[in-house]
């Protein structure tokens, strides 16, 4: 009985009452910052990044609004995204699997119609013997390395491929694509060097739409647009121009319920390692919340309640962490409340900026424990 229990149990689906945290959702934000997007792009064509359950906001409900919003292509990082991907979306949209496919998945891939990033000569051929064994002409994307060195092939590689045309038998190129390693600082060098090496690459191989800008790509100016963009971040509401004023609208609200509230003396210590302790009498709430939820242990920021800042005090605990509420009238703040961690307060970069990380890794890593709210689907 337990144990059937526990089986029907969706993490990330626990009710409001049982969560101890809800993560609210706002897609029409999300649908608003495509448009937004894709204004700026002009005649390119505005796909979805929505690897990592569209950086852990829930990619089925996500692509759902591009796609009313006449998005037509997605990009995941893993194939097994891109099948979970196919059952939500139907046949229609294309879907590109970045990583490229793991040697053995090239055939559950095909059968999804999934499109795999050819990223090596290696990949290439799985690729090739992929579309042997179905009897077809299968897509594929290449990418290309135009200086970042992660992924994509090496400019000796695209010469090989450039000098061999039997390399490309069976596949059908459908997009030529590479990534920028320092979009979000648009002064710097290197993305004119990588847009130039980008043409330089594309023009070895044979023609098909190109596409090189992430978010922040899309702001470096139409040279940098191509074919289709590939904005992820900026869809989220994390701002693709870090520096200046964030264009984009905020996605994400997390607020924690409050579980206890007490009253301390002087010279208490509070938390693991006793790392504060107070030095007059001190009112302080437990927050249903910790480093188990996503919320870095480092990221010693505040919890917010009717705009009142209540800084966190002592270390942040797997399952909960403490605040002062002393600043707020006494009663004002009692058990089951909920207090403000990301929105209008403090926004996913300000989290990330406490925790000395960026907006990405605060969103992909909030955890599946909340009561999850979508808003404006
Ligand atoms: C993740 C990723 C993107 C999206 O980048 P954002 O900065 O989130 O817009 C685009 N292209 C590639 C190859 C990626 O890996």
């Amino acid at each position: 009985m337990d144990q059937c229990y526990a089986n029907n149990r969706d993490l990330g689906q626990a009710s409001l009452a049982e969560a101890g945290a809800v993560l609210t959702i706002d897609l029409s934000a999300v649908r608003d910052n495509y448009r937004q997007l894709k204004s700026r792009l002009g005649s390119a064509r505005c796909a979805g990044v929505v690897k990592a359950d569209s950086y852990g906001l829930g990619a089925a409900r996500v692509a759902r609004v591009l796609i009313e919003e006449g998005c037509d292509t997605f990009f995941v990082a893993h194939a097994g995204e891109g099948l979970a991907l196919r059952a939500e979306i139907g046949r229609g949209p294309a879907v590109y699997v970045l990583n490229g496919t793991q040697p053995g998945a090239e055939l559950e891939a095909t059968a999804a119609g999934l499109t795999t990033v050819a990223n090596s000569l290696e990949q290439l051929e799985a690729w090739r013997a992929a579309a042997r064994a179905v009897g077809r002409k299968l897509p594929v994307a290449l990418q290309v390395d135009s200086g970042m060195s992660r992924l994509g092939m090496m400019p000796s590689e695209v010469e090989t491929l450039a000098a061999d045309a039997s390399l490309l038998d069976g596949l059908d190129v459908v997009l030529v694509m590479s990534h920028l390693a320092c979009a979000d600082e648009p002064e710097n060098p290197a993305n004119a060097a990588q847009k130039q090496a980008f043409d330089q690459l594309r023009a070895m191989l044979p023609a098909a739409p190109a596409s090189l800008a992430n978010s922040s790509g899309i702001f470096l100016g139409a040279d940098y647009h191509y074919d289709l963009a590939r904005p992820g971040a900026a869809l989220y509401g994390i701002n693709p121009t870090p520096g200046h004023a964030n264009p984009m609208r905020a996605v994400v609200r997390l607020d924690a319920k409050v579980i206890q509230t007490r009253t301390l003396d002087k010279n208490i210590g509070i938390g693991y390692g006793h790392t504060f302790r107070t030095t007059g009498p001190l009112r302080a709430a437990t927050i249903s919340l910790g480093y188990a939820d996503g919320w870095h242990r480092r990221a010693a920021a505040g919890a917010y309640f009717n705009g009142v800042r209540l800084p966190f005090i002592g270390r942040v605990s797997m399952d909960s962490i403490i605040i002062d509420i002393s600043t707020l009238p006494e009663g004002a703040l009692k058990a089951g409340d909920l207090v403000e961690l990301i929105g209008s307060n403090q926004t996913v970069d300000d989290v990330a900026g406490h925790a000395g990380t960026i907006g990405y890794e605060v969103l992909t890593g909030l955890g599946h424990r909340f009561h999850r709210i979508y808003e404006g689907g």
